[in-house]
């Protein structure tokens, strides 16, 4: 079972700055390389605004895949975020007249389940380095034979630096 799903049918009606504090985490048999299966636990605090609830999260992402930037190799890394996000319902519950908002807001849906997948999936993706590294010194790949040099060596270094030379020893024959 996933718990990042939340009924806030009763917080949506409690007085403003009512407040409540979730522990979430998926469970760790659904973990799958899937972008949107991800592995997280974290803490959620959910407050009572006027119109809505406003999340704060606090999380760990584990197994979030990407690729270097030094040798291309796709790897997975632990990411942490936090965020916070207003979460509006479709409608008011005192007076039933729907609430109307922007596409990018974060809804409640008619049931009022809050689900903050997609508020995770979102600021996963922003904190995914731009050139992210497998290890803190990646050696990269040769960029004359596409040989990943934290496996082996290749032989194009040496090469390199005669043909550096190369005219030289030309001029001085
Ligand atoms: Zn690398
Ligand atoms: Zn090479």
């Amino acid at each position: 079972m996933t718990i990042t799903q939340f009924n806030v049918g009763t917080l949506l009606q409690e007085p403003v700055g009512s407040r409540r504090e979730i522990r979430f985490e998926t469970n760790n048999s659904s973990a799958h390389p899937d972008e949107n299966h991800r592995y997280f636990y974290g803490l959620a605090e959910m407050i009572k605004i006027q119109q809505g609830i406003l999340v704060s999260a606090k999380l760990t992402v584990a197994d979030v895949t990407m690729n270097c930037a030094g040798c291309l190799t796709e790897f997975t890394k632990e990411i942490n975020i936090e965020f916070q996000e207003e979460y509006l319902p479709t409608y008011d519950l005192e007076t039933n007249r729907p609430i109307p908002a922007d596409e990018d807001v974060f809804r409640i849906n008619n049931r009022m389940i809050l689900d903050i997948t997609e508020a995770i999936r979102q600021y996963t993706e922003t904190a995914i380095p731009i050139a992210p590294k497998c290890r803190e010194m990646c050696a990269g790949i040769c960029t004359l034979c596409g040989k990943d040099l934290n496996q082996s060596t290749c032989a194009c270094d040496s090469n390199e630096a005669d043909n550096q030379f190369g005219p030289l020893k030309e001029y001085f024959k």
